[in-house]
C-alpha cells in the first residue's frame, strides 16, 4: 500500500502551474500537446470505454495533470458534470439547461440517502455534507461552502443551486412533502438573488451575467437545522462600470431591464424618450435573460421594497443615464467654467429633476471645485475640461456604490434572523474569479488578491494541515509538493513593505502622485521577493506578479488615484440637499469634507478598507468546516457541451488539482474520534478478541488478526467519506495491537 502511494505521489510534484505553458499558443502547440495526451493516457488508461465512470478523480491511475484531463473529457462527453477529486467536487459547466438535475426529486434523494457520498456526484453530496456536519461530531460546527473558477465557471450558478438545496431540505418539513413553491423566509432569502444579481452582475466578454462584486451568505439554522434567516456581506463592487464599460460590455442588468421592461407611464416618469440613447448604456440592442424587470420588481416587493421606494431607486437611476449623456467643452475665456455642450443642457435638466437637485448647483459641482479658505471664506476654481467628465462619473459612482449598499443592508433587514433564533450557519461564498486582462490595475489586484487568500486558505486547511498531521502521526508520508503561494501573499500584504502599505504610504504623501517614482520604489523594496518582476522594455510604469494561477502584470498610472477615490465635497453637499428621499438618506450622514478635515493620514484607501473587510471573512472561513468546489469553464465561447482540453487543463492546473488529488488518494479519507470509532465499530475488535480467545490463537496469530481487523476497518471506513471524523493515534494503536 505505501510503496503504491509514493508511486502515485512521484507522478505528481512536477506538474506545477508554469506561467510559460499559459502563453504559448496557437495551432502548433495545441496540436503537438494533443498528441502528447493521447500518447501519455493510452499508455496508463487501458479502459478507455470506461473513463466516464470514474467518480473520483482519486481513482484515477496515475494521477497526473493528462489524465486527469482526460477523465473529465470523457465524463463531460457522457453528460456527467460533477467528479471528486478527492476533498474538492469538479463542476464542469455545460452551458445548458440539464433537465432534472437540480429537481425536487433529486434534492429529496441526496437529503434522503443515507449514505449521500455513495451516490452519483452531484453538488448536492457537499451541500448534504455541509448540512449534516453543522450538527458536528461533539458540538455543532459552522459550514463554508467555498466556490472557486474563472469568470464563467459556473460560481453564481453552483451558489443559487445550493441556496435553492437549503431553502427546500431546511424548510418546514411540509415542503419537502409537496411541490409547493418554497415561501416566508425561505422564499426570501433565495428572491434576494435577482435583486443583486440586477445591480451587480452586467454582460462582460467572458460571462453574460458576470458578478461585478463578491458575496458572502450565511445561511443561519436553528438547532433543529431548520433555515431561519440569512445574512449578506459583499465585496468591493466595481461600480467604475456604472460610468464606463470596457469594450463589447455592458453596463449593469437594472439599467437594461429598466429600458426594456419599464412602461410607457414609468418612461414618462424617468423622462426617458422611446428613441432615446445612453451614452452609459452600450450594446443595448442584445436581449438576455437576464433583462427582466418583472423578476426584478417581484423580488424587491417581496422583500418589502415599496412601490414608492422603487419609485425613488428607478428615478435615481435613470438620473444617473441621462447624468452620462452630459458632455462638456472649454469655455472661450479660459478663466470660466466649462460649457455644456449644446445638446447636454436638455441632459442636464433632466438629472438634476430626477435626482431631485438644484439644476444650477448641480451644474456648478460638476465644474467649479471650491477650495476653503478657514471657516467662513471659500475660493472657487474651474475645473480643467477633464476634470469636469471625471466629476461627472465620479458623482455617478458614487450614488450608485451608496444605493448597492442601502440595497444591500435592506436585504439583510429583511432576511436577517433574530440573534436569538439562530444558533449556526452555513456560509456560501461566490467571490470573482482570478482577472488578468491585457491591462490590469487597482481592481484587478484586488481580486487576484483575495483569490491569493482563498488559494491560501485551500492550501493551509487541506494540503498543508493534512500532511502535517500525518507526519505528527507518526504515519509513513512522503510529502507531496504543492504551490504555496505565501511568497506572493507576503509581497501584497507584507508590513511595511508589501505593495498595499507602500501604495497607500503614497497615497497618503499629499502629492500629486507619480506612477514612474512609485515604480522605482516598489524596485527598491520588492526587488528580492521572487514574485514580482518587472519588463525592462515596457515604456509604461508597472509591475508583474506572479500569481499562483499565472503571472499577471499591473499598470502604475492611475492605481494611486483609485486607490483614494477621492469624492469632491461639492458633490456630498449637493447630495444631502436631493429631495428625493432615497437619495438624501443616503447621504445624510457622510461627511462631505471627510479627509479634508480630519487630516490626510486618516484617508481609508480602496485597499485598506478591502483587505480588511478579506480578513474578516478569512476569520469567518477558519472558524468553519470549509468545503470546496471548483468550477470549471470547459471553453471561453460559453458553447454548450464543448470541451476545450488546453483551456480546462489551465484551469485545472491554476487550482493545483492534481497535487489535490495526490494528497487525497494517497491520504486516509476517514478520521473518527477514539470514543465514536469504537462506539461505532468496538464490536467488530470484540468479534476478533472473543474468537481467538476461544480459538486459543498463538501471539503471533493473534497480532496477524489484530492487523487483519485493522485492515477490515480500513476498507468498512474507507467507505463512509466522513471528512469530520478523525482516527487518533490511540485509536490507531489500539487497533493494530
Ligand atoms: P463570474 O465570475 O463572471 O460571475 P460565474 O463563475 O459566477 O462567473 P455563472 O454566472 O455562475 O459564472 O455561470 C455562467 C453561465 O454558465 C450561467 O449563466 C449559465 O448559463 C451557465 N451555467 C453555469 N453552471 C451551469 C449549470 N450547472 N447548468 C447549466 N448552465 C450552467
Ligand atoms: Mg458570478
Amino acid at each position: 500500500m505505501n510503496s503504491e502511494k509514493s508511486q502515485r505521489i512521484g507522478n505528481g510534484p512536477g506538474e506545477k502551474v508554469k506561467g510559460g505553458a499559459r502563453k504559448k499558443s496557437g495551432h502548433a502547440h495545441r496540436k503537438s500537446l494533443n498528441d502528447s495526451l493521447e500518447g501519455e493516457v493510452k499508455a496508463f488508461l487501458i479502459d478507455e470505454d470506461r473513463l466516464h465512470t470514474y467518480d473520483d478523480l482519486t481513482k484515477v491511475n496515475p494521477v497526473t495533470p493528462k489524465t486527469v484531463l482526460k477523465c473529465l473529457q470523457a465524463r463531460y462527453r457522457a453528460k456527467v458534470f460533477y467528479t471528486h477529486a478527492g476533498c474538492t467536487l469538479v463542476a464542469l459547466n455545460p452551458f445548458q439547461p440539464v433537465p432534472d438535475l437540480y429537481s425536487l426529486d433529486v434534492m429529496k434523494e441526496y437529503h434522503c440517502a443515507p449514505q449521500p457520498q455513495e451516490s452519483k456526484p452531484h453538488i448536492f453530496i457537499v451541500a448534504e455534507e455541509a448540512y449534516r456536519n453543522v450538527q458536528g461530531q461533539v458540538e455543532p460546527v459552522n459550514q463554508s461552502l467555498v466556490v472557486s473558477g474563472e469568470s464563467g465557471a459556473g460560481k453564481t450558478w453552483t451558489s443559487r443551486c445550493l441556496m435553492k438545496y437549503y431553502a427546500t431540505v431546511a424548510a418546514s418539513s411540509s415542503l419537502l412533502k409537496s411541490q409547493d413553491t418554497v415561501d416566508r423566509i425561505e422564499k426570501r432569502v433565495l428572491v434576494s438573488n435577482p435583486i443583486m444579481e440586477a445591480f451587480g452582475n452586467a454582460c462582460t466578454l467572458r460571462n453574460s451575467n458576470s458578478s461585478r462584486f463578491g458575496k458572502y451568505i450565511q445561511l443561519q439554522l436553528n438547532r433543529s437545522q431548520l433555515l431561519v434567516g440569512a445574512s449578506v456581506q459583499t465585496y468591493l463592487l466595481e461600480k467604475t462600470r456604472v460610468a464606463g464599460q470596457p469594450a463589447n460590455e455592458r453596463n449593469f442588468h437594472i439599467f437594461y431591464q429598466m429600458m426594456t421592461g419599464g412602461s410607457d407611464e414609468q418612461r414618462s416618469e424617468w423622462k426617458m424618450s422611446h428613441d432615446q440613447r445612453f451614452a452609459w448604456l452600450p450594446n443595448a440592442e442584445k436581449t438576455l435573460e437576464e433583462d427582466c424587470f418583472d423578476e426584478t420588481v417581484e423580488a424587491m416587493v417581496h422583500l418589502g421594497i415599496n412601490a414608492e421606494k422603487q419609485g425613488h431607486i428607478f428615478r435615481i437611476l435613470a438620473g444617473l443615464l441621462q447624468l452620462g449623456n452630459v458632455t462638456f467643452c472649454s469655455a472661450m475665456d479660459e478663466s470660466q467654467p466649462c460649457d455644456l455642450e449644446e445638446k447636454s443642457k436638455d441632459f442636464m435638466q433632466r438629472c438634476a429633476s430626477l435626482l431631485c437637485v438644484p439644476v444650477e448647483e448641480l451644474q456648478t459641482c460638476l465644474r467649479v471645485q471650491t477650495l476653503r479658505a478657514g471657516k467662513q471664506s471659500a475660493l472657487f476654481k474651474p475645473c480643467s475640461l477633464a476634470d469636469c467628465s471625471v466629476r461627472r462619473d465620479c458623482l455617478a459612482k458614487v450614488i450608485y456604490a451608496q444605493l448597492f449598499e442601502w440595497l444591500v443592508t435592506f436585504i439583510n433587514d429583511s432576511i436577517c434572523a433574530d440573534n436569538s433564533t439562530w444558533c449556526n450557519f452555513i456560509g456560501l461564498l461566490d467571490v470573482y474569479g482570478f482577472e488578468c486582462f491585457q491591462f490590469n490595475n487597482l481592481e484587478q489586484l484586488c481580486i487576484n488578491y483575495a483569490n491569493e487568500k482563498l488559494q491560501q486558505h485551500f492550501v493551509a486547511h487541506y494540503l498543508k494541515a493534512q500532511q502535517e498531521e500525518y507526519v505528527s502521526e507518526g504515519l509513513e508520508w512522503s510529502f507531496v509538493k504543492y504551490q504555496d503561494n505565501q511568497g506572493c501573499l507576503d509581497l501584497m500584504e507584507g508590513i511595511p513593505t508589501g505593495v498595499f502599505s507602500l501604495l497607500n504610504e503614497e497615497c497618503l504623501l499629499n502629492r500629486a502622485s507619480d506612477a514612474k517614482q512609485f515604480m522605482v520604489r516598489l524596485e527598491k523594496e520588492l526587488s528580492d521577493n521572487g514574485t514580482m518582476s518587472w519588463d525592462k522594455f515596457s515604456k509604461q510604469p508597472h509591475f508583474t506578479v506572479a500569481h499562483y494561477a499565472g503571472k499577471v502584470t499591473y499598470q502604475i498610472e492611475g492605481m494611486m488615484e483609485k486607490n483614494k477615490d477621492p469624492v469632491p465635497p461639492e458633490l456630498i453637499h449637493l447630495l444631502k440637499k436631493s429631495e428625493n428621499p432615497l437619495l438624501h438618506q443616503l447621504f445624510a450622514d457622510r461627511d462631505p469634507v471627510g479627509q479634508g478635515t480630519r487630516g490626510l493620514r486618516q484617508v481609508v484607501t480602496v485597499v485598506s478598507k478591502f483587505k480588511n473587510s478579506l480578513e474578516s471573512l478569512m476569520k469567518i472561513l477558519h472558524s468553519t468546516t470549509p468545503h470546496y468546489t471548483r468550477c470549471i469553464k470547459p471553453n471561453t465561447d460559453c458553447r454548450p457541451l464543448t470541451f476545450k482540453k488546453e483551456e480546462v487543463i489551465m484551469q485545472l492546473e491554476a487550482c493545483g488539482i492534481v497535487e489535490t488529488i495526490h494528497i487525497s488518494a494517497a491520504g486516509f479519507p476517514v478520521r473518527i474520534p477514539y470514543t465514536s470509532f469504537t462506539q461505532r465499530y468496538g464490536l467488530i475488535s470484540n468479534l476478533f478478541s472473543q474468537g481467538t480467545g476461544e480459538n486459543g490463537l498463538e501471539a503471533d496469530n493473534k497480532g496477524a488478526l489484530g492487523l487483519a481487523a485493522a485492515d477490515i476497518l480500513r476498507v468498512v471506513l474507507s467507505h463512509s467519506l466522513d471528512p469530520t471524523h478523525h482516527i487518533d493515534n490511540e485509536t490507531r494503536s489500539s487497533l493494530v495491537h
